[in-house]
């Protein structure tokens, strides 16, 4: 912890406290000891082993590094820090509350060790029905190449401007890193568009106003499709989710590669789903070949909902996942339009047998 209790129940920064004083923790209020050296970041600990709930021992350099580094910029962009501070009503003690004048309170958390989904999605919870704001920076260990089983993906975030996005602190360097416009397009690894920020010469507000341009994706052309088609099977015979998609075709009279060509994904989405897209573009093949004739606008974005919504991710930081996944189900009527999958009738749609047919393969 970086900040403990004096004998006048003022909270000290480990960073000026003076070793002469007593201190004591400010969740259990057992005596803790002042650690600072050479080569330590200046820290307290508890003097005895203890089971405080606020504090755990063992807190990664990493982490009390972090956070006074996230706590200086901060406060030198004019917000006002409270670090480590107990928020009773949510028995929750972010790692740093900042407040700009009377904005928003934003809840720093700089995430180093493992977190389970649940957690972190109790904790963010916790602070968004509290009117809190909330943040995940992630340390080190989540600093791998970003694929679609990575554990840093459960902490994604969205904003318009930054599209999906995840933020790391890299503690050596003292910068934030923004990894925006996170999509995925099956078979093929995760794009994402990365700013750096050096959080010694650039302020909170350059991160907060950053509006990076979005580049567009390349797409296979259409004489390609085919070629396309075959290489996206056969990358995805190892991904989690094709054996049962495989499993299913068979049931149907078919197989992956029968599949239509409609079905196949060909532009980057966002990561949503615990399986590849072509998952749910197959279930909605499946689905729409039970109800052939006419469907209204509603029944539509219904049959479509029901498809995805057992595919999706558990994404506990992602507030706007309801309004992402509906605009997924508008794409894919606009999509099934296109393929004459579905044909308008008015304010209705005619389910096209034609395009609904297995391939050869
Ligand atoms: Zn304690």
């Amino acid at each position: 912890m970086l900040i403990a209790m004096d004998a006048q129940h003022q909270l000290v920064n480990a960073a000026t406290a003076d070793r002469q004083s007593d201190y004591h923790c400010p969740g259990c209020v057992q005596p803790v000891r002042l650690k600072r050296g050479a080569v330590v970041v200046p820290h307290f600990a508890h003097v005895h082993a203890t089971d405080c709930d606020a504090f755990s021992e063992g807190e990664s350099t990493e982490h009390l590094r972090g956070k006074q580094q996230l706590a200086t910029w901060f406060a030198t962009s004019g917000y006002t820090v409270r670090l480590e501070a107990g928020l009773p009503d949510l028995h929750q003690r972010p790692d740093i509350l900042v407040q700009r004048g009377t904005g928003q309170p934003l809840a720093l958390e700089f995430q180093c060790s493992p977190l389970s989904v649940a957690r972190l999605a109790a904790r963010t919870q916790g602070y968004r029905q509290h009117g809190y704001q909330v943040f995940w920076l992630l340390g080190r260990p989540y600093q791998r190449q970003l694929h679609l089983n990575s554990k840093a993906l459960k902490f994604l975030q969205y904003q318009q401007r930054w599209g999906t996005f995840l933020l790391f602190l890299d503690v050596q360097s003292a910068s934030v890193r923004l990894l925006h416009h996170i999509l995925t397009l099956d078979a093929e690894p995760l794009t994402y568009q990365t700013s750096r920020l050096d959080t010694r010469s650039q302020s909170v507000l350059s991160l907060q106003q950053l509006t990076p341009k979005m580049s567009s994706p390349t797409l296979p052309s259409a004489h390609l499709q085919r070629y396309y088609q075959q290489l996206l099977v056969a990358r995805l015979r190892h991904q989690r989710g094709f054996d049962v998609l495989q499993a299913d075709c068979y049931q149907r009279g078919g197989t992956i590669a029968q599949l239509p060509s409609w079905t196949m994904p060909t532009t980057p989405q966002v990561p949503l789903l615990s399986v590849p897209y072509l998952v749910w573009h197959a279930h909605v093949f499946f689905a729409l070949r039970q109800r052939p004739g006419c469907l209204t606008g509603p029944q539509i974005k219904a049959l479509l909902w029901d498809q995805l919504r057992p595919l999706l991710a558990r994404r506990a930081c992602l507030q706007s996942r309801g309004q992402l996944a509906q605009q997924l189900i508008a794409a894919m009527i606009v999509t099934l339009g296109e393929q004459q999958v579905l044909i308008q009738r008015g304010t209705d749609w005619q389910v096209n047998s034609q395009q609904l047919r297995w391939g050869k393969g």
